[in-house]
């Protein structure tokens, strides 16, 4: 995965962190996270997105995410072993197949997996990055967009301390923890990771 700041605009106002937030700009470019993170990141609606087509972009040997939990599994099935990567060679063969078949990508592309990565453009104002990063850097989110969440505040943090050292999951932005039943109940474990990360730490 490789998050870039491409750009930012924030306005040279003495105002308060709340108002520059809202005037706020920030562009985030991602690429090499799933379909199945950017089908999650798009939900987020005050934001514009620029995502790879798949239905002009060729998907020959197409790159794919494996997560940790698959890492060295075979699946048995009728008797033979398989592994994830077995999957993803039949998938691209199959597609491959299609497409030589004249079968054109825009439809081939209905047999890629959510692991496929996917490349996407996406800006969005302060405010609402800020509430983008608030539920996706808390432990509830799924990794991979908690991940590339956690990559996008260290870029913040990093250009913009004043603005961003308090931001993180609501255990650490609020004090407390908002997710009731849900919660990890490790609050003072993220707090302390979220308060490292603002000092360069992690
Ligand atoms: C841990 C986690 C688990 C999730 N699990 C699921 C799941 O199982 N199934 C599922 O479908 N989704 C799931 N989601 C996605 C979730 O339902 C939302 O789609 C996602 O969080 C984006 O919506 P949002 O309200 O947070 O904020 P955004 O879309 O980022 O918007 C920010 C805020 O702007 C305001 N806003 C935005 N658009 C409007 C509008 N049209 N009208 C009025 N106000 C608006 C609201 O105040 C909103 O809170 C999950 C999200 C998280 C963080």
């Amino acid at each position: 995965m490789k998050v870039l700041l491409l750009s930012e605009n924030i306005p040279q106002l003495n105002e308060s962190k709340e108002t520059l937030l809202r005037h706020a700009h920030f562009t985030f470019l991602v690429d090499g996270i799933s379909r199945a993170c950017s089908h999650q990141l798009v939900r987020h609606r005050p934001a514009s997105y620029s995502q790879q087509s798949q239905r002009y972009v060729a998907m020959k040997n197409f790159p794919y995410v494996t997560p940790d939990s698959v890492k060295g599994k075979l699946v048995e099935i009728e008797g033979k072993k398989y592994c994830y990567d077995d999957l993803m060679a039949f998938i691209g063969r199959f597609y491959e197949a299609l497409v030589e078949e004249g079968v054109p990508k825009e439809d081939a592309r209905f047999v890629l997996p959510n692991a496929c990565t996917t490349r996407i453009v996406f800006t969005m104002n302060g405010e609402e990055l800020v509430h983008f990063l608030r539920l996706r850097t808390c432990t509830r989110a799924q990794w991979e967009i908690r991940k590339m969440a956690i990559e996008m505040l260290k870029l913040l943090q990093s250009k913009y301390p004043e603005l961003f050292k308090d931001v993180g999951p609501n255990c650490y932005y609020l004090g407390y923890c908002t997710e009731g039943k849900m919660s990890c109940g490790r609050p003072e474990e993220v707090r302390a990771y979220f308060a490292s990360l603002c000092k360069g730490e992690e």
